[in-house]
């Protein structure tokens, strides 16, 4: 885990967003021009997380909204995923100067959000996008992390935070907007992610359908 007990965790949205625009926890608020706290779907059962905001992110506010944010909403859209109907955020809520890789004591730092962010979803899949991504949930979940090629590709079960749930690490779409090898990894990885959250988050809604039927049943025979 990477934050320690002394952190304050964030019990509302609101609270944890409002939080994020007026932090200074780490010397990243010095160059910001908006934090990006994340967006999407605040009742989704999975949880997409990047490194950092960009350029482009930076500017708007909001996460993905860039080169590689408009790759992974048109290969979401290939394999019949919608943006809209997952949450995205980042491990680092404020852009790191020349979009460097944040540093060890930054995604520490900005780890209560994140925590807080898993807490309040209560994810049931994560899928992480890039290396730094993927390392700080694994590290969260107290796992090994063989760097990302490794990594990619299958799906683990973690126990973060008191849950079990599904991770699932990709490249970063980053990685992949100029190389076709890697844009047919990514490419190839979200079709994994599709079908897991087919399996997983349909195959839950099926239980609680037949649960609602039962319910239903016994309610009819008492
Ligand atoms: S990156 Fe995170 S910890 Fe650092 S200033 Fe931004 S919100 Fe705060």
């Amino acid at each position: 885990m990477l934050t320690t007990d002394s952190d304050q965790l964030y019990s509302t949205w609101e609270l944890l967003e409002d939080e994020i625009r007026r932090c200074t926890r780490c010397p990243l608020y010095k160059s910001r021009r908006n934090p990006v706290p994340g967006e999407g779907n605040k009742n989704s059962s999975i949880m997409f997380v990047g490194e950092a905001p960009g350029a482009t992110e930076d500017e708007m506010g909001r996460p993905f909204v860039g080169a590689a944010g408009k790759l992974l909403t048109m290969v979401m859209e290939s394999y019949g995923m919608r943006r809209e109907d997952v949450y995205i955020t980042n491990v680092v809520k404020c852009r790191p100067p020349g979009n460097r890789e944040p540093k060890d004591e930054e995604i520490n730092a900005c780890n209560i959000f994140l925590k807080s962010q898993i807490l309040l979803l209560k994810p049931r899949i994560i899928v992480t996008l890039g290396n730094v991504a993927g390392k700080t949930i694994f590290s969260m979940a107290n796992r090994e992390w063989g760097g990302v090629m490794k990594m990619r590709g299958k799906k683990y079960t973690l126990q973060i935070l008191g849950m079990q749930l599904h991770a699932i690490p990709t490249i970063h779409p980053a990685a992949a907007l100029y190389n076709p090898q890697l844009r047919s990894i990514f490419e190839n990885d979200m079709k994994l992610i599709k079908s897991v959250i087919d399996e997983i988050v349909s195959g839950a809604e099926e239980i609680r359908k037949e649960k609602s039927k039962s319910k239903t049943l016994l309610d009819y025979l008492k």
